[in-house]
């Protein structure tokens, strides 16, 4: 069942959002840079690997984000910062907010530019699929604009369900 669609802040799918380098383990040395405020900075960084070490794309709230990070040492780094690194990394499409969770997964493929995500949410594990949302979004928008409405982003839309690992044990419960 779908039971979440959100119009996110700002959400031009056609806008330049992918003008960084790929991300490396060993930070931005070497590269050459890119301009200035679009830079995958060391703490932004941090955020993305925390999200990214998430198992099988889980979805991490921003309080767990902030313990992990914590738990990394040293210092324990300020809530602002780590809602500022989020912000950066959702305008670049590498992180996605899921709404229905308020937690935020980062994108399994971030090197495709900017693009219109679909989530499918197991209720049970939390695991979290992406998909492409472009033809949802599509029908949404030419919905919209048959009402004369005006979205304020593109929507995005979240699944509720559960993953085939478990209605497998499920399945093995039930016999
Ligand atoms: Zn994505
Ligand atoms: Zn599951």
């Amino acid at each position: 069942m779908c039971d979440v669609i959100t119009f996110g802040k700002g959400g031009d799918v056609t806008q330049d959002a992918h003008q960084i380098d790929p991300p490396s383990p060993g930070g931005d040395k070497g590269h050459k840079s890119p301009p200035p405020g679009r830079r995958l900075t060391p703490a932004r960084q941090r955020v993305l690997d925390v999200l990214r070490a998430a198992p099988q794309g889980h979805a991490l709230g921003a309080y767990d984000i902030l313990e992990r990070l914590a738990g990394q040492g040293p210092g324990r780094p300020a809530p602002m910062s780590v809602y500022r690194a989020l912000d950066f990394l959702m305008t670049e499409g590498l992180v996605h907010r899921l709404a229905s969770l308020n937690a935020f997964v980062a994108c399994p493929h971030p090197d495709t530019g900017p693009h219109a995500p679909q989530f499918l949410i197991c209720r049970s594990c939390r695991a979290v699929i992406e998909q492409d949302g472009a033809p949802v979004t599509h029908l949404l928008s030419a919905a919209a604009r048959a009402s004369d409405f005006l979205p304020d982003g593109r929507a995005v839309v979240e699944v509720d369900g559960l993953c085939a690992h478990c209605r497998a044990r499920e399945s093995d419960r039930e016999q």
